[in-house]
């Protein structure tokens, strides 16, 4: 992410909550659902990282959809802008109302009920508000499972998973959080509420709208209630952390852990020896689960539905064959096999804390960028190489979905550097990263989105066609631009 200062802040044409509005919504939402003190109000107008602070003239918190709906209505009415928050997990500011914001910040933390579990039909209804975390215990508790997985799965919420059609751990396997969906239900600028709570796996009549508003980041209506997928709940894992030749190896790897695995690889995340050092510097608790002399690792998990049977084979038994094999090939020169449940959690939360660690670390530059599977390798051998040209002293930190093709490149400013003076290299950083991931037919945004941070970029990379459907899109659901402006795509 590009530092704050290099940001152009986008203008925000809408008007200002006056007294008597602030009055209506008290009306709606009443004193519980209402922050209007500015220490309050804090951490909603605060980005994940804290490099952006913004302001708003108020958060609203609605207890329900009809409240959502009455709050939309006033705001639509009235030409106040709204930004619709989940967890603020986000890492591309989508959730944050910079600069200085005269609307309001509607969050949906107070939405929070799972409204429905159906584990015969292996789905769930539920508010936006829900933690992610919660819902995944809740599948369990019903011997089901819930795959959308990441590191702010404690505090990020499902209105803003979708929202941001995040991706995570599991995506290899599940998808992305818009494959998890059968249904939505979204109130529209206009404060009208779109009933698509269904739980059809088949409908095709028309247009598929609930995919318009999953990965729009809030910029075309509220998402309040869902229906998710379930799956079996896994009952055989096996979690392995491998020390690897290189990026090479990881998608050879990966390519053969499929049929090895019966296909049962539920995750395979490509960490760095610098990224791993990192984390552990920065997040207490969490132990290196194998040095080895080796810049790559890798974090393999298979896990089945099927119960291991006394005698047969579990995915243990077929990992270790496996990396013996692997051993052989070259491609792993080291690797361990959890054997407890704490061990195998301390190799995910080396994972899962690299973002917790980054933070602690100080200024640096992420790219959250996809390629085909197998140009993985290639990508990160030329964007070392061009990024490490234009500032030889920066710290790259690759880590990865590698199964999705989603490297996030990520580099750490030099030593003892400041943020001004890292901005000083971020724009041509930023254009020889997304230059080359782009002329290798990738994406420059796999799975964060776009928000404030990559407004320009997506102006520049995505075509004059694209940019012109999505305007079209946007101009007819929102027409007053309430809706998240200036996220994600620029108007004019
Ligand atoms: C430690 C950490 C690890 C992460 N790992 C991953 C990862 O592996 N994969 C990944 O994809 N992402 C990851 N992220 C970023 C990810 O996008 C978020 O964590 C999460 O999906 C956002 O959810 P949230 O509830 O916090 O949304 P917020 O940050 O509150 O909002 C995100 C965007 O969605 C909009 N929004 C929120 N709720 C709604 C709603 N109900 N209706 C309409 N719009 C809404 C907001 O306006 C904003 O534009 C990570 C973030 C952190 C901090």
């Amino acid at each position: 992410m590009p530092g704050a200062a290099l940001l152009i802040a986008p203008s925000i044409p809408t008007a200002p909550v006056t007294p008597a509005i602030l009055d209506r919504l008290r009306a709606i939402v009443g004193d519980k659902g209402l922050i209007l003190d500015e220490q309050d109000k804090r951490p909603f107008v605060t980005d994940w990282r804290g490099e952006l602070t913004g302001q708003a003239a108020a958060v609203v918190r609605p207890a329900n959809t009809a409240e959502v709906s009455a709050v939309v209505k006033l705001c639509y009415d009235n030409g106040i802008a709204i930004v619709p928050q989940g967890g603020n997990t986000g890492l591309m500011g989508g959730a944050t109302p910079w600069p200085a914001h005269r609307g309001i910040v509607l969050s949906l933390g107070r939405m929070n009920h799972v409204l429905n579990v159906d584990p015969v039909g292996y789905a769930m209804t539920v508010e936006a508000g829900c933690i992610l975390q919660t819902l995944q215990d809740t599948a369990a508790r019903h011997d089901r499972f819930f795959p959308l997985s990441l590191g702010a799965q404690g505090s990020c919420m499902i209105g803003g998973n979708l929202s941001t059609n995040a991706g995570g751990v599991q995506v290899l396997r599940y998808g992305n959080a818009r494959n998890l969906v059968l249904g939505l239900e979204v109130v529209l600028a206009n404060g009208d509420v779109w009933d698509g709570l269904r739980a059809l796996k088949k409908d095709n009549t028309g247009y598929d709208l609930k995919h318009l508003f999953m990965g729009a980041e809030g910029t075309l209506g509220i998402i309040t209630k869902a229906v998710l997928k379930l799956w079996p709940a896994p009952k055989d894992l096996c979690t392995a952390w491998l020390a690897i030749r290189d990026p090479r190896a990881a998608i050879e790897l990966l390519s053969e852990a499929h049929a090895a695995s019966d296909d049962n690889v539920g995750s395979c995340e490509l960490m760095s020896r610098a990224c791993t050092d990192m984390v552990l510097r920065h997040i207490p608790g969490t132990q290196d689960p194998l040095k080895a002399e080796t810049e790559w690792y890798l974090l393999l998990e298979w896990s089945s539905a099927r119960p291991r049977q006394d005698g047969g084979t579990g995915m243990p038994d077929r990992m270790e064959q496996f990396l013996a094999d692997q051993l052989e090939a070259g491609r792993v020169l080291d690797a361990v096999i959890a054997q407890t449940e704490a061990q195998s959690r301390n190799m995910w939360r080396i994972r899962e804390s690299v973002a917790d660690a980054s933070r602690a670390e100080g200024p640096g530059l992420s790219y959250d960028v996809s390629v085909a599977i197998s140009r993985i390798p290639e990508f990160i051998d030329r964007g070392l190489k061009a990024v490490l040209d234009i500032l030889p002293t920066i710290r790259p930190y690759p880590l990865g979905h590698i199964g999705d093709g989603n490297v996030h490149f990520s580099f750490m400013g030099p030593k003892g550097m400041d943020r001004d003076m890292l901005n000083q290299y971020s724009a041509a950083i930023t254009r020889v990263v997304n230059d080359l991931i782009t002329s290798m037919a990738g994406s420059i945004s796999a799975e964060h989105g776009i928000g404030i941070e990559k407004l320009d970029e997506l102006q520049h990379y995505r075509s004059r066609t694209e940019l012109d459907i999505m305007r079209t899109i946007k101009r007819a659901l929102d027409p007053k631009n309430i809706m998240n402006p200036g996220k994600m795509l620029r108007l004019g």
